[in-house]
């Protein structure tokens, strides 16, 4: 389960974070309390608290903790926020968000994924989030308009679905560009047909595929 010596490892993992610049003390309150070991396959639970991206199944990666504390920062979740996370893989960004915000759906187009994380997240007691299988180029028009959109696989285009299903004043952050290497971006919506951008450094992440598996 969760014992001295991974609170002990998760503790150095945050002063690392702190080193590389993540500030929000929120944001690394929560990742100080969730036990990302849990989150992965046993064979590499003892890399769990490196800051470093990790195979999980289905040939996709649990980010780093350092992007995820990035992109945590950027979509500055708050309490009564409703929030959609493309790409749940093994669920850690999902639980990290759902202890900050109102409600969380995450959508993972990997059924296998989907099955065993939906589960996971069931056992460990994070109710907040709503697992669904799916594309998440196009959304949860079901659950739509969000306050904030969180993409966590790398881009090539922006989803047109995912800025209809974007309430006005609401933040979209999504890792984009044409090669393996992405811009993280931030895009607001002013008005229902206005978006302003900013840019926030190079990232590596699994890409964002089409259709469902
Ligand atoms: N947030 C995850 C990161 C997983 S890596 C975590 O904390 O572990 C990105 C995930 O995005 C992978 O699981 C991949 O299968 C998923 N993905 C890629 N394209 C997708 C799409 N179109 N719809 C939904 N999920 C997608």
């Amino acid at each position: 389960m969760d014992n001295y010596r991974h609170k002990g490892l998760r503790r150095r993992l945050i002063n690392t974070l702190i080193e590389k610049g993540i500030t929000q003390e929120r944001i690394l309150q929560v990742m100080n309390q969730i036990p990302r070991h849990l989150f992965l396959d046993s064979a590499f639970a003892d890399q769990a608290y490196l800051d470093k991206a990790l195979p999980i199944a289905k040939d996709q990666t649990i980010s780093q903790p350092y992007t995820v504390a990035v992109q945590t920062q950027l979509i500055d979740p708050q309490t009564e926020d409703r929030i959609l996370e493309i790409g749940t893989g093994s669920g850690y960004q999902a639980a990290i968000l759902s202890q900050l915000c109102k409600k969380i759906y995450s959508i993972e187009r990997h059924e296998q994924l989907y099955t065993n994380t939906t589960l996971l997240l069931k056992k460990l007691g994070y109710t907040k989030v709503i697992t669904l299988l799916g594309d998440g180029y196009l959304g949860s028009p079901r659950h739509a308009p969000f306050d904030k959109i969180l993409i966590t696989a790398g881009a090539d285009e922006i989803p047109s679905a995912l800025l209809i299903q974007l309430k006005v004043n609401g933040k979209m952050v999504i890792p984009i560009g044409d090669g393996e290497v992405k811009v993280m971006k931030t895009i607001t919506k002013i008005s229902d047909t206005e978006y302003t951008e900013e840019v926030h450094g190079q990232f590596r992440f699994v890409p964002f595929l089409k259709g469902t598996t």
